[in-house]
């Protein structure tokens, strides 16, 4: 059981204590662990790398984790990785943190995404032990390149996605 902390009043020291965590070790090394061709088709075998990557990190950081399967045409298996509180909800509301870990075909994907992924995880270490009003949920997404970012936006898995850059 993971200790609880309480959002204290003085809200400004609160934030800058977990800024102040943020380590460029660490996104380094998230950077270089997944800096590599993730495609399903060109390689499907550095996709599920990614992930397992991906997968490991939440977990070491005491997320649940939850994978949403998606199936492809030809019977294959592809996964959204969703990194979630351990323990179950805290808040009413959830705060969807995400980023998508395949990339083009050719691409080795560190701007688009692999760099969002770096900061999201960092983002998951040094969260996962608040609990708050807000239940954040850290989403790596797969298969975002084919076309599947419009499917998880409009089918209304998520109520509300907003990228603090405008793009994706
Ligand atoms: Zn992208």
């Amino acid at each position: 059981m993971l200790e609880r902390t309480p959002v204290p009043s003085d809200r400004k020291a609160f934030i800058a204590s977990h800024i102040a965590q943020i380590s460029e070790e660490q996104l380094l090394g998230h950077l270089e662990s997944l800096v590599g061709v993730r495609h399903p088709v060109t390689a499907p075998e550095g996709l599920r790398a990614g992930g397992a990557y991906i997968a490991g990190q939440m977990k070491s950081f005491g997320l649940d984790l939850l994978e949403e399967t998606i199936e492809g045409e030809h019977n294959e298996r592809f996964v959204n990785l969703i990194g979630r509180e351990s323990g179950g909800r805290s808040g009413k509301k959830i705060l969807v943190i995400g980023a998508h870990y395949d990339t083009v075909a050719e691409s080795p994907g560190a701007d688009d995404n692999a760099s969002g992924l770096a900061v999201m995880l960092e983002m998951a270490r040094i969260l996962a032990p608040l609990r708050g009003k807000l239940t954040p949920q850290f989403v790596a997404f797969s298969l975002e390149e084919e076309g599947f970012w419009e499917a998880i936006t409009t089918r209304g898995r998520f109520a509300e996605i907003r990228s603090p850059s405008g793009g994706r």
